[in-house]
């Protein structure tokens, strides 16, 4: 009965919207954690694996040597390589195709790369609107490693003391 009397007084005082009112107060001055995206970001690590790029030396020289480890590497069989001669003897790529639909950003192929061509850039936000966009070509690769640079070059020295 008394249960049933409280219950009532209860329910006439609203008494579960005081207790929520009471919630949202505590929360009112507190410090604002929400990230305003796309405005503001949150931090990224030197080590997030976002679209990928192929480097260059400081000589403007491809890094890729063509060894293909990146490709035998892939577990979802995302890189395809053709590669040749050239008049110095020297073997680099005629081909390096990254299938974007088929990787699943493991980074085994920037693990495996003897001399940091392939890597995985901090770029997060890329879209493709027609069919075939998500095959990165050398030459798209190569220049979104022109562009990117001093970034990946900072990244990369960031996580050296871990590798
Ligand atoms: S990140 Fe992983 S899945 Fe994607 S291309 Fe590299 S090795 Fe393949
Ligand atoms: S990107 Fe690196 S691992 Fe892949 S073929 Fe070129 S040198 Fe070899």
């Amino acid at each position: 009965m008394a249960t049933a009397i409280l219950q009532f007084f209860k329910t006439f005082m609203l008494w579960e919207l005081l207790v929520g009112l009471k919630l949202t107060g505590r929360h009112l001055f507190r410090r604002k954690i929400t990230v305003q995206f796309p405005e503001e970001n949150t931090p990224i690590s030197p080590r997030f694996r976002g679209l990928h790029a192929l480097r260059r030396y400081p000589n403007g020289e491809e890094r890729c040597i063509a060894c293909k480890l990146c490709e035998a590497v892939c577990p979802a069989l995302a890189i395809t390589i053709e590669s040749a001669l050239r008049e110095d003897g020297t073997r680099r790529t005629t081909r390096y195709d990254i299938d974007l639909f088929k990787c699943i950003y493991c980074g085994f192929c920037e693990e495996a790369c003897p001399v940091d061509s392939i890597v995985e850039t901090h770029i997060q936000h890329y879209h493709f609107e027609s069919r075939g966009e998500q095959i990165m070509t050398k030459e798209k690769l190569l220049a979104i490693g022109d562009k990117y640079e001093a970034e990946i070059a900072a990244a990369r020295a960031a996580d050296a003391p871990y590798r």
